[in-house]
């Protein structure tokens, strides 16, 4: 245990980004980081980290909002008679495209259509 409990200091660090040997000076704080860029790399890291959680939250919310207006709205309507029922209106099902036939086609280059084969 060094004197008075104070930490010997180190001759060299690491950087806490891109793990560079930084050569600590006899004076000052012990870097953290390498460069400037370095130390900004793991600001905007640390910064927007957990920025799609809170995109996600905030969309959850959104969704709430519209479900509670929503609701509002409907039974506003069903209140004065103006629809029967606060259910959403029926979902009309559209008509699946017709799938194109398949059917089979010539092969220039294989014109016996035995693949090479005979
Ligand atoms: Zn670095």
């Amino acid at each position: 245990m060094p004197l008075f409990g104070r930490r010997r200091r180190p001759r060299t660090s690491r950087c806490q980004r891109c793990k560079a040997k930084i050569k600590v000076k006899t004076k000052g704080p012990v870097p953290k980081y390498c460069s400037a860029a370095c130390k900004q790399e793991s600001y905007v890291r640390r910064r927007f980290r957990s920025l799609p959680l809170k995109l996600v939250e905030r969309d959850l919310a959104s969704i709430e909002l519209r479900d509670v207006i929503w609701t509002t709205i409907m039974d506003i309507l069903v209140q004065q008679g103006l629809v029967k029922s606060s259910l959403p209106p029926p979902v009309r099902l559209e008509r699946k495209p017709k799938k194109p036939n398949l059917r089979l086609i010539n092969n220039h280059d294989d014109p016996e259509g035995n693949n090479g084969l005979g």
